[in-house]
């Protein structure tokens, strides 16, 4: 089988299973499989796979076909220009996150002490971490798994950042943090029923925010002020029909809000300065 028919059956099963992009997703699942860049894999289209390759793309077209995510099977995410790594048991970093993650840098002072609050991959901190001038990390998970994926994100990518596990601020009691950041479940108990396949495989615990998706802006937005310094920022990431309602949450604890959209139009980032 040669590269071009590969990437035609692969492209059909995968339409098949009703995967969005199917073409890319074979092109890129078979790009993994021979170590190549997608574009350069393409060039040479009438070489033959190997057995063993040809195995391999097999297994990973039978996972893609049941709508594992293609991150979980490559076992990495692009965030941040940074590769993650990402399993089950934590969110798969998204693009849409990067609009959150640069307001914060453009926010951050050298050496601004933050804190991210469930922080799933680590991607949110890592790359603060990384990117922001000696910004003092501390990022929180409840679970142990996230935590362990996060670290290693954190050693492979060669970034300070202190982990603990924590319910929200249960760790970090009686700290102080110059800027606050989280992406915390937000999905609602009637849209959890409605999720794309792929997201249904990701953890519960990173997605599901109760009944109206609200409750960790609650809970954040009513403890922050004893740990943010007056001034100090809050960043939050929130669905797209929570801009109102977590502005008032925030508004009402915090002090004076703002809101930013993501490069899809969709309202993304709520802030607040502590007053
Ligand atoms: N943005 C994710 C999604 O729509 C949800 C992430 C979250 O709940 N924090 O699938």
């Amino acid at each position: 089988m040669t590269v071009r028919e590969a990437l035609g059956q692969g492209t059909a099963r995968l339409e098949a299973a009703g995967v969005p992009d199917a073409r890319l997703d074979a092109e890129l699942l078979l790009a993994h499989v021979l170590h190549e860049d997608r574009l350069r894999m393409r060039l040479d289209g009438a070489r033959a796979l190997t057995g063993a390759q040809a195995e391999c793309y097999d297994a990973l077209l039978l996972r893609r076909q049941t709508r594992e995510p293609l991150q979980y099977i490559e076992g990495e995410a692009a965030f941040m220009g940074l590769s993650f790594r990402v399993a089950p048991g934590v969110l798969i970093p998204r693009q849409d996150t990067e609009i959150l993650c640069e307001e914060a840098l453009s926010r951050m002072k050298p050496g601004a002490r933050v804190l991210d609050i469930g922080t799933g991959s680590g991607a949110l901190a890592v790359s603060l971490a990384k990117l922001g001038r000696d910004a003092q990390v501390t990022a929180v998970d409840i679970s142990d798994a996230a935590l362990s994926i996060a670290r290693d994100n954190a050693r492979r990518l060669g970034a300070q950042v202190r982990f603990l596990q924590s319910d929200c601020f249960a760790a970090v009691a009686g700290e102080m943090f110059d800027m606050i950041v989280s992406n915390p479940p937000y999905i609602s108990r009637e849209e959890m029923e409605s999720l794309m396949p792929e997201v249904r495989s990701e953890p519960e615990l990173a997605l599901a925010g109760g009944e109206d998706g609200l409750d960790f802006y609650r809970r954040i937005a009513r403890e922050a002020p004893e740990h943010l310094v007056e001034g100090g920022c809050l960043l939050f990431e929130i669905g797209w029909k929570q801009r109102d309602a977590v502005s008032a949450l925030v508004r009402e604890s915090v002090g004076e809000t703002f809101s930013l959209k993501d490069y899809g139009g969709n309202w993304r980032v709520v802030g607040a300065l502590r007053r």
